[in-house]
Parts: C-alpha cells; structure tokens; sequence
C-alpha cells in the first residue's frame, strides 16, 4: 500500500493522503473545504451547498472578481483560503462574499474605513 502525500488546503503542505486532520496546521479534515454555515464537505467548483443551499461563490481578494470553491482563484490563481485576523479565532476558511469570517463574523480583509 503506497501512501501518497497530498496538499492540505490550508496550510499547503504536503501531509500524508490519508491524514484525518493537517498535522503541520492541525486542521482538521485537510483535503475537503468545507461549507462554512453547516459545514458539510464541498468539492471544488460547487457553487452551492449540497446540504444546506448556502451559496458559495468566493472573493479573490486579489484580482476582486467572484470565483467557484477551490483553494485558488479561478481567475488569477491567487489563494482563495484567508486566515481571520482576529488572533482569538484564526480561522481559515473560503472569503465569502460578504467578508466577514463565518466564526466570529468579524471581516476578514483590512478594508479602508
Ligand atoms: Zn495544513
Ligand atoms: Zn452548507
Ligand atoms: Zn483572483
Ligand atoms: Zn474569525
């Protein structure tokens, strides 16, 4: 049985491909983005939620444009995955159009007030 190693979608690290949680990040399922209102596993490029309907288109926050669920931008490559910046909660998950983190609602990019 070969183990093959695959990329945490958080972190980006290669972790062995059978890995239940990212032992470099400690996130747990890192192969699968999750829905971030029900967190049902999401496969790349839905656009809605299979279990509870919750849109989830994201935001590149570097070219700006909208982007289906994937680690990347569809558009520019940039990475889609952003980390709250709230040092109590630091979750990382899909920018979501509206901004904010799914955690503790606080926006997730430092926009000009
Ligand atoms: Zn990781
Ligand atoms: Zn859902
Ligand atoms: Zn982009
Ligand atoms: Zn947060």
């Amino acid at each position: 049985m070969a183990t093959y190693k695959k990329h945490c979608i958080y972190c980006g690290e290669l972790i062995p491909g059978d890995a239940h949680s990212c032992p470099l990040c400690a996130h747990e399922d890192p192969f699968h983005i999750r829905c971030p209102k029900c967190r049902n596993p999401v496969e790349t490029g839905w656009k809605v939620c299979s279990s509870c309907g919750l849109r989830l288109t994201a935001l590149c926050a570097a070219c700006g444009k909208e982007t289906p669920t994937a680690r990347t931008c569809a558009h520019c490559g940039a990475p889609v995955l952003v980390q709250c910046p709230n040092r109590k909660c630091g979750e990382t998950q899909i920018l979501m159009l509206d901004g904010n983190c799914v955690a503790c609602g606080k926006p997730l990019l430092n926009r000009r007030k």
